[in-house]
């Protein structure tokens, strides 16, 4: 069976409460599609009014981070269950910005992405080398590691429902887009990675973004490769452009 596109845009620390529910309004009418699945990842406190305000429509909304534990001393830290009865569907996962300046690691990560799962929400499970990993040549080694420290314990079922984002390091916020070539080479690299730690039927199943200074003018190559089904978008996802990422 084909896979359904998903495009999720990732807003960062953008966005007031306010403005979020301006924004959704505008893009409601843009990104509106019977084919590809629509993810708005917004600011936790953003979450409860964007919910109300994609109300009807067809698009789902995401977190872009969680806690592992169910609830306690945590301060700062929001739990899958507060998230779930938010009407949170998704939760982007090791985003390389957490991975990065919060010193999440892949042990942390695994717990949030097991903790996703047992609660029911979807992972959007963040991967990518940087510059000088590409340059040493050791991009899917790298990438390889990532994925197989976060799955430790995972199910094949759970692997199958869930979304894995290749986003090289350096592709993100620099205007850089890796080729459609790079995107396709290491999105098929995971897909056979998850088919050797699984099955085939699970690689064919699992979804695979390409994330990195996507625009309205290279999202239709790159989602037109066999291994990317769709994007996770940063910036471009703030604009009336994302319309046009979603409507490729
Ligand atoms: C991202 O934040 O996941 C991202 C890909 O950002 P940008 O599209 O701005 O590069």
């Amino acid at each position: 069976m084909a896979r359904r596109k998903i495009v999720a845009g990732n807003w960062k620390m953008n966005m007031t409460p306010s403005e979020a529910v301006k924004l959704v309004e505008e893009l409601k009418p843009l990104v509106a599609s019977e084919t590809v699945d629509v993810v708005f990842c917004v600011p936790a406190i953003d979450i409860v009014p964007v919910v109300e305000a994609v109300k009807g429509t067809n698009i789902a909304v995401g977190a872009e981070n969680m806690y592992f534990e169910d609830k306690g001393a945590f301060t700062g830290e929001i739990s899958a269950d507060m998230l779930l009865d938010a009407g949170v569907k998704y939760v982007i996962l090791g985003h390389s910005e957490r991975r990065d300046y919060f010193k999440e690691d892949d042990v942390l990560l695994n717990k949030k992405v097991k903790k996703a799962f047992e609660k029911g929400l979807t992972p959007i499970l963040c991967c990518g080398e940087s510059l000088e990993q590409r340059e040493m040549g050791v991009t899917m080694d790298w990438i390889r590691l990532q994925i197989k420290s976060d799955l430790v314990d995972v199910t094949a079922e759970q692997v199958a429902s869930m979304v894995i984002a290749y986003e090289p390091i350096w592709a993100i916020g620099t205007g850089k887009t890796a080729t459609t070539e790079q995107a396709q080479e290491v999105c098929k690299g995971i897909r056979e990675l998850i088919a050797e730690m699984y099955d085939e039927a699970t690689a064919e199943a699992v979804r695979i973004q390409y994330g990195g200074s996507v625009n309205a003018a290279t999202a239709a190559d790159l989602f037109s490769q066999p291994d990317i089904d769709g994007g996770l978008v940063g910036g471009a996802a703030l604009k009336p452009d994302f319309g046009k990422i979603v409507n490729y």
